[in-house]
């Protein structure tokens, strides 16, 4: 089926326009365009030979993607306050030749850029740390010395003195990094304040060093120079701040002169997970209301804010006067530019699932983004065309050959995708499924890039291996995908047996007493699936069994964590004995298994599966035979390969590139399938 002939694929816009976010906004001593700021992010270019070069690539296509206002990732004012060894520190003037070529490229792309400033404090991964005092933080095995009275007073000079060179080298201002737990929360909490001096002890004590670090900045730089302070409107840690505390903080930070609070939320220890997939957009938008209700300077709503409706809506509602998106801009550069345009429906909107963000920083790797392999490697893949167009067949419109298509359309090639189902989007139908997990958006935007393209799109067309040999293809691709393995266990034909395909469909609905095989990212997803809590989705859901209090009252915003109650009693199993969930991701991974394990599910490890029969599935585990009586068995391990066509091909003597789960079923997920796809298309 051609696409012209599949109505379904049509495209309209979801708004024609957001008033609110396209009002420009006086701030300080500048007018920002609109109320759409990128948000700091730590990407790691800092560390890579090019550095300059790909950070100027980086922002400057978010500066013509339409962001007012582009806040960088975070630099240290010195040594001892860098995140991590080779991390960014702007602390002399040897360095301002590098950002200079970042302001110039963004100044030139009509935007205006911040130097985010942040001092790692106890969270620093090297051995120079240093905090408020010498508690060592749960996420960190270094102890940080406690700085002394000269040593603190010190530090407020460099944060003043770094303010003066990201002016030197073209910055429009500064964001001074007070929250996330970073040195300023550090000294601002009970929690890791235990000083005597003027900087502990009561709270006036605790707050005057962030006021001290405004006062010294402002009077260095001036009144010209934008002063933004992400103040911790949650810190979600035991011994953190409660409301009034914070409201007096900010409070405290207008009249001593910055010009706009940015909204922080959680410390980087808290155990609340606060932009990853599992949070519902906009959970945080209490927490920035209150402190907008408390100071008369503009405010900054961040965190899970995603789609143009939503930001705009916050506006609407008076939550805060503009929004920062950080994520949201690694996965799609033009956000703001064609919610502008009325094309909101193009938008490539982030899912929040922190697989190549976050997750890759905390492997020590530059970050990306899984719906945008682009991010971060812009003036490596650089937009346009290549230099001769080509034939291209994409076999397979799962998440690798969406991705190899399109982009393979916009370097000017001719692509006929040839889908066997009658829909797009393969594994990632299944993955939209689990609950907070947003490839429903991903679709839609790779549809919309269809209906605009020219790609010859043929849905419920299985290729052949003869149709693709005399099609005339200069290249063909197979993105087949994957198959759900079937292990061999005794019974596997049995009814009680699901495949997690089919229950994710739902296709097939599990009764209330489940066992689930595989304990790796999907047997984890289909867990989250099956357990849902009735009401479960919702922010007051949420914030209740995260154990967030929604008014802030208690010490760091929390409260005692409801129970929640699975509609079914679910066990998961592994033959392994290490810890399971290993595999998930390092910002999520921790989020899920708590929450799996409040809904009470069991995680068995080392086991081995003996049969399955009508009584159940039986197992042995530490030598002894047990019977799990069962309604159903899910069967979550893992998947194989689909390469049938690839061997017919080779048999005709043509050569076919293999990506995705095709190439390599072993721990394939949605974004080495795109990353692979993008790719592969550059080389054509
Ligand atoms: P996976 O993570 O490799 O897990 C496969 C599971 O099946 C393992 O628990 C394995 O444990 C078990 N298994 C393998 N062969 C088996 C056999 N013959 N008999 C019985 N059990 C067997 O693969 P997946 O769950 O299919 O996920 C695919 C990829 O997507 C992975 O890379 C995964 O990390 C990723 N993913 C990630 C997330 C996330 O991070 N949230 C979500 C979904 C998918 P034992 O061998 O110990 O039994
Ligand atoms: Fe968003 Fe995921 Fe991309 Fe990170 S990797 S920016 S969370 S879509």
């Amino acid at each position: 089926m051609a696409f012209a002939a599949d109505s379904s694929l049509s495209v309209k816009p979801l708004m024609p326009s957001y008033p609110r976010l396209f009002q420009p906004l006086q701030v300080g001593p500048l007018t920002l365009r609109n109320r759409i700021v990128m948000g700091s992010m730590h990407t790691r270019l800092e560390t890579v030979a090019d550095a300059s070069a790909r950070a100027a690539a980086f922002y400057a296509e978010r500066a013509r993607g339409g962001a007012a206002l582009i806040i960088t990732g975070g630099y240290s004012p010195d040594a001892a306050g860098r995140l991590e060894a080779d991390a960014g520190a702007l602390d002399h003037p040897d360095k301002l030749a590098g950002h200079r070529a970042v302001t110039d490229a963004v100044h030139a792309a009509g935007s205006l850029i911040c130097l985010q400033i942040l001092h790692a404090g106890r969270y620093a991964r090297h051995d120079g740390l240093v905090g408020a005092s010498d508690i060592p933080a749960p996420i960190n095995r270094r102890k940080p010395h406690a700085l002394s009275t000269a040593e603190v007073e010190q530090t407020i000079e460099r944060y003043a003195e770094c303010a003066a060179l990201a002016r030197a080298a073209g910055y429009d201002g500064v964001e001074i990094m007070g929250s996330e737990g970073y040195l300023i929360s550090q000294f601002t909490a009970l929690r890791t304040n235990n000083r005597s001096d003027r900087y502990g002890g009561s709270l006036e004590n605790r707050l005057r060093f962030p006021l001290e670090v405004v006062r010294a900045t402002r009077a260095r730089v001036g009144p010209d120079c934008l002063i933004l302070f992400r103040i911790s409107a949650l810190d979600l840690v035991e011994g953190g701040a409660n409301a009034e505390e914070t409201l007096q903080l900010a409070r405290a930070l207008e009249a001593a002169g910055v010009d706009l609070l940015d909204t922080g939320i959680g410390w980087h220890e808290a155990r609340v997970p606060t932009i990853a997939y599992m949070v519902p957009r906009a959970a945080w938008r209490d927490a920035t209301a209150r402190i907008k209700s408390a100071v008369a300077i503009p405010v900054m709503a961040t965190n899970r804010i995603n789609t143009p409706e939503l930001a705009e809506e916050l506006l609407r509602q008076g939550v805060a006067d503009l929004v920062s998106l950080a994520r949201p801009f690694l996965a799609d550069a033009a956000f703001a530019l064609k919610a502008e345009q009325g094309r909101a429906g193009e938008i490539n909107t982030c899912i929040a699932c922190n697989q190549a963000c976050l997750d890759f920083l905390f492997r020590d790797k530059v970050a990306s983004c899984l719906v945008n392999p682009r991010a971060c490697q812009e003036s490596l893949y650089p937009a346009g065309k290549a230099q001769r167009a080509k034939r291209i067949a994409v076999v397979g419109a799962g998440a690798a050959g969406l991705s190899c298509a399109i982009t393979a359309f916009e370097r000017g090639h001719a692509v006929t995708l040839y889908e066997a189902q009658d829909d797009i989007g393969g594994q990632l139908n299944l993955a939209k499924e689990v609950p907070g997990k947003e490839f429903a958006e991903t679709l839609r935007y790779f549809r919309a890039r269809l209906a605009q393209s020219s790609v010859l799109l043929k849905l419920g067309h299985r290729a052949s291996a003869d149709q693709l040999a005399g099609g005339g293809y200069d290249a063909v691709v197979l993105a087949c995908g994957v198959a759900a393995r079937l292990p061999d266990i005794p019974g596997i034909g049995h009814p009680k047996v699901l495949r997690y395909d089919e229950v994710l469909a739902g296709a097939k609905v599990p009764g209330e007493r489940v066992a689930i095989i595989g304990a790796g990212g999907i047997g984890f997803d289909v867990a989250e699936y099956l357990s849902e809590p009735a009401g479960g989705g919702t922010i007051a859901a949420f914030l209740a069994s995260w154990g967030v209090d929604p008014r802030g009252m208690g010490a760091g915003g929390l409260a005692a964590p409801m129970q929640e109650k699975s509609p079914r009693s679910i066990v998961m199993l592994q033959r392994k004995s290490t810890p399971p969930g290993k595999t998930l991701g390092a910002s999520t991974g921790w989020a899920i298994r708590m929450e799996l394990a409040r809904r009470g599910i069991a995680v068995l490890s080392g086991v081995s599966y003996q049969r399955i029969d009508d009584a159940g599935l039986h197992i042995l585990r530490e030598g002894k035979s047990e019977l799990l009586a069962v309604d159903h068995v899910v069967i979550c391990a893992g998947q194989d390969p689909v390469r049938a066509l690839h061997a017919e091909l080779a048999a005709r003597g043509i050569a076919a590139a293999l990506i995705g789960g095709a190439e390599r079923a072993e721990e394939i997920d949605a974004r080495r399938a795109m990353e692979d796809g993008m790719k592969l298309a550059y080389s054509f």
